[in-house]
């Protein structure tokens, strides 16, 4: 099987490993199919997400973002999600109804502050502890354009950016090895179906830089490198 194919086996299904490198046998979803070698005796595969790369935007770029939150032993996710397609008040991080919305839009100090409900979560894939798991969050179809960095969200005139986030705030604590040794498989993966260059693989705090703007964000925050995570995906091998 070439690496094209194990790919698109990997994307038609996804996948979950345990932290501590032992296999998740407990759950009745997990399927032994496919067959494919290179995979790491870890990870086992899921069959609860389908996602649909064929109809996908030919995306150029990855973005990788952390969710500046605490990844707590639930699933996080949800809660991301949530405050995504909610009105929310940027200054303080809270959602707000409409009607708190619509009044503080109103008010010329605030309103820059304040955004509408995204129509989905803004992020492509989300990567999170959940318990003992390294899991992987199937967000936006990659056949949609993102929310998650400004001309990198693949809408008219940007460029084509996978919008990935990491749960967890990376500018108190680095980032766990085995939630980034989860991510290098599907990062590659995806980098090898879109024909991505590693250099393209690229920190939200980089997208300012590319942008020719002043840097306004950290992401994924000081603590994730981005220059050791380019070399650790360039090394690893599906
Ligand atoms: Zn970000």
């Amino acid at each position: 099987m070439n690496v094209l194919e194990t790919v698109k086996i990997l994307f038609n299904n996804i996948f979950r490993i345990n932290s501590a490198d032992k296999l998740v046998n407990k759950d009745p979803q997990i399927i032994d199919k496919p067959n494919i070698n290179t995979l790491p005796k870890h990870i086992k595969i899921l069959n609860d997400y389908n996602i649909n790369i064929k109809n996908s935007i030919p995306w150029q770029f990855l973005v990788i973002h952390h969710s500046a939150t605490v990844d707590t032993s639930y699933n996080d996710f949800d809660a991301i999600k949530k405050f995504h397609m909610s009105w929310k008040n940027m200054k303080n991080g809270t959602i707000i109804n409409e009607i708190e919305a619509k009044k503080l839009l109103q008010d010329s100090s605030m309103a820059k502050y304040i955004k509408a409900p995204f129509k989905d979560i803004a992020y492509n894939f989300l990567f999170e502890f959940v318990g003992n798991n390294c899991i992987f969050h199937n967000g936006r179809n990659l056949s949609e354009t993102g929310a998650h960095a400004i001309g990198f969200n693949g809408q008219k005139g940007d460029r084509l950016g996978i919008g990935i986030c990491f749960i967890g705030n990376y500018s108190v604590q680095k980032p766990s090895p085995e939630l980034l040794s989860f991510s290098y498989l599907i990062v590659k993966s995806l980098i090898i179906y879109y024909n991505i260059p590693i250099s393209n693989v690229i920190g939200h705090f980089e997208t300012f830089i590319l942008r020719g703007v002043e840097i306004s964000k950290d992401c994924p925050g000081k603590l994730f490198s981005m220059a050791e995570y380019r070399k650790q995906l360039m090394d690893f091998k599906i």
